[in-house]
């Protein structure tokens, strides 16, 4: 066991919504006995992130956003067994309590006790472990990310091979875990199945590595960039189109004998990519959902496009089982099956993390990673 302790950190906080993050020193620690001490070393920007600085994901300011990164341990509290000092691990944002009704269930992503605390709170104990001049600083999801250290559960730092290089460690966080995992752990797509992925941002392009390490026979990717419809086909789409409603369900008809695709997966989060999920899914097909679009906003369906015993799930992070997913990733990296390489469209310093998002908001980048404390 390693001594708790606090260190010091550059870190971007969020000290208003609408406006730039600043660099800022902020004090990291002391451990609880549940958590660890992370070195974070890599840290990408997810869309999420800009809903918590735009402010439609409410978050108690001043604080910490960052939900997919990947670093080292450095220091455990004194109840941690796992992971140990040394340990490579990648960042998971779902902190569950593991006694109440839905943790008891197996559906930890359900966390009564985490979602009444709400992403922004301090620690299950409420307790801050982060401060800046004296003045508590919050965790997004109890991680925050974009920091040079991090004091999370232990729960959430899972543990990765050595030679997984940080950098791509990072995205399997979020954004991967999301998009594989709708395909591998919640779609249940079969040998030779027939799949529709809408919008190939992050986690569309995750979603489309999914259906093909699950072994679809034929992968339609939909997005209106020429640019994501080359990099869904360099990741193993086996078709590409833009998104026309009536050309994208012709084409997942043409290839199913008129049935429809067998899995669709949303992760464009727009109402007519919900629309057209109904559309060109098969008669006892199924639907996931990732996309997200204002919590206000009405989706319209056509009636008889829900008829037919038709399977929708809504699902934030792809059915993901962390401690057993992240480390299948890792390797299914390593080996050369899960394509992270082409993902990162730009690694960045921690002071250019506001012009990082700008990007992101300008759909130019599928993931800008930033790096922390020298390359992977
Ligand atoms: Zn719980
Ligand atoms: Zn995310």
């Amino acid at each position: 066991m390693v001594q708790a302790r606090t260190v010091q950190a550059r870190a971007a906080v969020l000290r208003q919504t609408n406006a730039p993050m600043t660099i800022e020193t902020i004090e990291v620690g002391p451990l609880a006995a549940a958590d660890v001490l992370v070195r974070v070393r890599a840290a990408s920007l997810c869309h999420t992130d800009l809903e918590a600085i735009e402010g439609q994901l409410p978050v108690k300011l001043p604080a910490v956003l960052g939900h997919e990164a990947a670093g080292e341990v450095v220091a455990v509290g004194e109840d941690v067994a796992h992971p140990g000092v040394g340990d490579r691990v990648v960042l998971s944002w779902n902190p569950h309590c593991g006694q109440c009704f839905y943790c008891e269930r197996a559906q930890p992503i359900l966390c009564a006790q985490y979602l009444a605390n709400g992403p922004q709170a301090f620690h299950f104990d409420g307790k801050p472990r982060l401060s800046c001049d004296a003045v508590p600083v919050y965790q997004l999801m109890y991680l925050g990310g974009f920091s040079e250290y991090c004091v999370v559960p232990a729960q959430s730092a899972i543990r990765v091979p050595d030679a997984m290089p940080f950098d791509r460690a990072a995205l399997l966080g979020c954004g991967v875990m999301t998009g594989v995992g709708a395909a591998t752990r919640i779609a249940e797509l079969r040998w030779g199945g027939v799949a529709l992925v809408i919008g190939c941002g992050a986690v569309g392009l995750s979603a489309i590595q999914g259906c093909r390490l699950a072994g679809a026979g034929a992968i339609i990717a939909c997005d209106p960039s020429p640019a994501r419809r080359q990099l869904a086909s360099a990741l193993g789409a086996t078709h590409a189109v833009a998104p026309d409603e009536a050309e994208t369900v012709a084409l997942a008809r043409s290839l199913t004998a008129g049935r429809g695709a067998d899995v669709v997966i949303e992760a464009a989060g727009a109402p007519a990519g919900f629309r057209l999920s109904l559309e060109a899914v098969r008669p006892g097909g199924q639907v996931v959902w990732l996309g997200k679009t204002g919590v206000g906003e009405q989706v319209g369906f056509r009636w008889g496009s829900l008829m037919q015993e038709k399977r929708i799930t809504r699902s934030s992070y792809g059915g993901a089982r962390p401690a057993q997913d992240f480390p299948l990733l890792a390797r299914a990296y390593l080996d050369g099956r899960l394509n992270l390489d082409d993902m990162i469209s730009a690694r960045i310093g921690l002071e250019d993390i506001n012009e990082g998002f700008a990007a992101l908001k300008r759909g130019e980048t599928v993931r800008s990673v930033i790096m922390l404390g020298g390359e992977a």
